[in-house]
């Protein structure tokens, strides 16, 4: 058994095999053999080799001899697999242990992997590709048309991948990934929403669970603590099983509470929203509670084509207003760049993309794309409740020159008699401490406040949100964020306008206590949290909230912050303090 740390980023526990994507791509579907199907493995095993050299030969004599380098490397794959010294490692795994082929293909081969991502050499960095390169290659000859890809999968798995794009992600099928697992990655990185979105456990920021794990391993995956452990020994196994169905019966208690309000025991209601990012997901979030969607993030609209603009949008948009039947609907323009990276249409290459062209910054470069967002939100307006929100924005002027694009299309509609909401509410996300900063100046130009933490953490404290090597630096209750929250609830009280959170904080029932206490009533969340945050809300008491809240306030480090936090959640909150 292996204990590999990471970040939990998605709650839950998952028991599967493991499906390890960057590496083979590949399922194995099976492990071990009888004793008496060892020579006949072997016998297979040597015919995938000698097929895996024939379509290499074939390739390298297909190839422009011009390209010299390309003719080099398939060389060198022809090399390793007939290496003599590997074969018979090979076979050894296949004799001595029972491995099927494909098995011991796979484990002869990732132990020099890591033996070479060991030894830090660029030399032979190289050469782990080859093995990759070759590892895929005999494993595609030996499963011929047993092979299964993550598009094709048949069976339940967790996946184990080095990294996972948000549009990677958004594609999963939950029917058979219950879980995933990644090198890299931070608490408020994209496909960590995503995760959360899909209501899937997940640990990132492993660094190098992606080799540690073999395809066909038997992988738990402890969403709560951020462990992963592979191949685990009967008693822990037994142990998780337990644990996976405890989870089970508290998800569905806290389910039976969707329907009574999330109101503190001393009567203060609070309005829980969802954070979507597919319209698969409102069903849900209606049925765990949410009172419409707080932030409805757009850019899996434009990921899935970026070239259909309005109408893919406004059909997107008006699924979820049907589906909300009545309840409002906040849609955020696009927040591209960062790592929702836009391959073919970013202007220029960046060095540092999280403070390059992103966001709206991207919008207001790209008018075309950003028109014809925001006419589909404009026509769907005319249909329901629904509010306009600008992410990223970091000063007046960059808002005012939003606004003049949505005065521009409101134009364009009422010239084309499309109807529209002539009033359609327009708020913007505080995610950038210039913007938390100038909260009284920008009041009177928008109607509402929508603070995302992840962004405003990771610019307030310079700590990449999605970097596991700085992940214990993002803190959301460092003083700083909560001397700008203090700051942003006085300017709505002042000037009357709504404060809301719509960052994961919110999400997570340790910091809602000091966010309730701080003042804010209204939040908007990952629908899976929902019946989790209800039951925070419904357990404590505001004015005892205000009292912990002053305290921190008066504390001059996250850290103690922190402890203070968790020693209030364990006296109050009994579930969440166990949990801690
Ligand atoms: C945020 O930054 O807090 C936010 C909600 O936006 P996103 O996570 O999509 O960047
Ligand atoms: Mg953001």
């Amino acid at each position: 058994m292996q204990l590999k740390k990471g970040i939990p980023v998605s709650p839950g526990i998952a028991i599967r095999q493991a499906f390890v994507l960057d590496t083979e791509e590949l399922r194995i579907p099976q492990r071990f053999i009888e004793k008496q199907e060892v020579d006949t493995e072997v016998l297979r095993f040597e015919a995938g080799v000698r097929g895996a050299q024939k379509s290499l030969a074939a390739e390298i004599s297909r190839l422009d001899s011009k390209i010299a380098i390309h003719t080099q490397i398939l060389e060198i794959h022809k090399d390793l697999v007939a290496d003599p010294i590997l074969k018979n490692e090979i076979i050894e795994g296949i004799r001595d242990h029972q491995y099927t082929a494909e098995h011991s293909v796979s484990r002869i081969l990732n132990r020099y992997i890591k033996k070479f991502q060991a030894m830090n050499s660029p030399i032979l960095a190289e050469r782990v590709h080859d093995l990759y390169d070759v590892e895929k290659l005999i494993l595609s000859t030996l499963l011929g048309r047993r092979m299964e890809t993550i598009n094709t999968l048949e069976q339940e798995v967790v996946l184990v991948a080095h990294n996972l794009t948000p549009a990677q992600t958004a594609k999963l099928d939950t029917r058979w990934i219950h879980g995933f697992a990644t090198d890299v990655g931070g608490k408020t990185s994209h496909t960590a929403i995503m995760a959360r979105a899909l209501g899937i456990p997940a640990v990132v920021g492993l660094e190098e669970i992606s080799t540690a794990a073999i395809g066909g391993d038997l992988l738990i995956i402890d969403g709560f603590r951020g462990v992963v452990l592979i191949d685990p020994d009967e008693r822990t196994l037994e142990e998780y099983r337990q644990k996976e169905a405890d989870t089970r019966r508290v998800a569905r208690r806290l389910r039976r509470q969707t329907k009574l309000p999330a109101e503190s025991i001393d009567g203060h209601p609070i309005e829980i929203l969802a954070n979507i990012e597919l319209p698969q997901e409102v069903h849900a979030s209606v049925e765990l509670g949410a009172k419409g969607i707080g932030l409805f993030r757009t850019e899996f609209i434009y990921f899935q084509s970026p070239r259909n603009g309005e109408e893919l949008h406004f059909q997107n948009y008006r699924m979820v207003l049907q589906e909300l039947a009545g309840r409002p609907l906040t849609i955020r323009t696009l927040d591209l760049g960062g790592d929702k990276a836009v391959e073919d249409s970013t202007p220029i290459v960046e060095d540092n993309p999280f403070l390059g062209c992103r966001s709206i910054r991207w919008c207001l470069v790209r008018p075309d794309i950003f028109r014809e967002q925001l006419r589909a939100i404009l026509r769907v307006s005319a249909l329901g409740p629904v509010r306009l929100m600008f992410p990223m924005i970091t000063s007046i002027h960059e808002l005012d020159q939003a606004l003049v694009f949505v005065d521009q299309v409101k134009e364009e509609l009422r010239g084309e008699g499309i109807s529209f909401d002539e009033d359609i509410p327009i708020g913007v996300m505080v995610e950038v401490p210039s913007l938390a900063l100038i909260a009284d100046l920008l009041a009177p130009r928008v109607d509402f406040l929508s603070v995302g933490t992840n962004d405003l953490v990771q610019y307030t404290l310079a700590v990449d949100r999605g970097n596991e090597h700085v992940a214990d630096l993002y803190d959301p209750v460092h003083p700083a964020i909560l001397r700008l929250l203090v700051q942003l609830l006085a300017v709505g009280r002042k000037s009357d306008i709504e404060v809301s959170v719509c960052g994961e904080m919110a999400s997570e029932p340790l910091y809602l206590p000091l966010l309730l206490g701080l003042g804010l009533r209204k939040l908007s969340v990952s629908p899976q949290m929902i019946p989790e945050v209800k039951q925070v809300i419904r357990s404590l008491k505001v004015y005892e909230a205000q009292d912990l809240a002053s305290r921190c306030l008066e504390m001059s480090d996250g850290v103690a912050i922190t402890r203070a936090l968790k020693r209030w959640a364990i006296e109050n909150l009994p579930e969440v303090g166990a949990r801690l």
